[in-house]
């Protein structure tokens, strides 16, 4: 039998910039069904996927202390995780234009060797007219 993996989505509560505080906002609209499935992490197993059961979650007396200690246990790690998602992002980014640099450095490096190519056999066939020159002054 295959286990399903039921993707979760991390619940995160919902600051506010004017008491530097972090309040309880629904991810789900009203009434709304389907929805994904949210996992909170003021206590294992606390699930919920509808507007309801997360109203329900929210009067729970752990996800009440979970709240007030958001601050100081949880902030700095979804900070974190933020960052390294942007981050990622921003290096991907940065890694197609590092690619596209180099492929730009390789076929520049490829056109000096061939005008290389070209000037060294100028410059032999100069030598060449030069050696013909002298020949009549030194001779
Ligand atoms: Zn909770």
């Amino acid at each position: 039998m295959e286990i399903v993996q039921i993707e979760k989505i991390l619940y995160k509560p919902q600051f506010v910039p004017d008491t530097g505080s972090y309040i309880d906002a629904s991810p789900f609209k009203h009434r709304s069904r389907n929805n994904p499935l949210y996992e909170c992490r003021c206590q294992a197993g606390s699930f919920f996927n509808t507007n309801s059961q997360f109203k329900q979650h929210c009067q729970k007396k752990t996800h009440k202390i979970f709240l007030d200690d958001y601050l100081y246990y949880y902030k700095d790690a979804d900070i974190s995780k933020q960052e390294i998602k942007e981050y990622r992002i921003e290096n991907e980014k940065l890694q197609r234009k590092l690619d596209k640099c180099m492929g730009l450095i390789r076929l520049r490096e490829q056109e000096i060797a061939f005008l290389n190519g070209i000037q060294d056999a100028n410059v032999k066939e100069s030598d060449d007219e030069f050696e013909d020159a002298s020949d009549g002054i030194y001779s």
